[in-house]
């Protein structure tokens, strides 16, 4: 099964994916991780992408699709995925498409996990008191938010005009949002 989680800052999608992936038994994919996984050690792509994720901004697309390209060819990932984090606008959609299509392993299923903007804000404030991430902060968060509104809500939009996607609420306790991801998964 290749499935795209979509959803805010703050969705609770990284959670999320990460229980869908042990249900599943399918590699969680994030990009997030990947990218601050990379600026910890200090990789070109890490120091390339340090200001972007620190300013809330999306890193390039063409840094990204590099990233996702060598992620998504690694032999974990022909059984299947969850994408957390990626496609983050328009034009990484269509190079994801691109990249899948050359791997004949298409998206099957898009998942846009729904949250009110105070509960995003809840949430956000007590990860930023559990992780400590450099991108948690007041002005960063507002910018993360405007970046999801402009450039990320229009991939819903893409996966539902080819009859992809699912929205589900993600209100509620963390076991009931897996519950219903699962069930619009079936
Ligand atoms: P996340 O952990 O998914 O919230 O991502 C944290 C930050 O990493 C984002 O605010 C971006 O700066 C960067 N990032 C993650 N995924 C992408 C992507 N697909 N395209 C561009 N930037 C990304």
């Amino acid at each position: 099964m290749r499935i795209v989680l979509l959803g805010p800052p703050g969705s609770g999608k990284g959670t999320q994916a990460a229980l869908l992936s042990d249900r599943l038994d399918l590699p969680h994919i994030s990009t997030g991780q990947l990218l601050r996984a990379a600026v910890r050690h200090g990789t070109p792509l890490g120091i390339e992408s340090r200001a972007y994720i620190d300013a809330g901004e999306l890193v390039p697309d063409a840094l990204m699709l590099g990233l996702i390209e060598e992620r998504l060819g690694a032999p974990d990932a022909e059984a299947g995925f969850i994408l957390d984090g990626y496609p983050r606008n328009l034009a990484q959609a269509e190079e994801l498409d691109i990249v899948l299509k050359r791997l004949a392993q298409p998206v099957e299923r898009a998942l846009e996990i729904r949250v009110d903007e105070a509960e995003i804000v809840r949430r956000l404030s007590k990860r930023a008191a559990q992780e400590g991430r450099s991108d948690d902060t007041g002005e960063v968060v507002r910018k993360r938010l405007i970046v999801y509104a402009e450039q990320t809500a229009p991939v819903s939009r893409y996966y539902a005009a080819r009859s992809l996607l699912r929205v589900v609420d993600g209100m509620g306790s963390i076991e009931d949002i897996q519950e219903r991801l699962l069930e619009a998964l079936s």
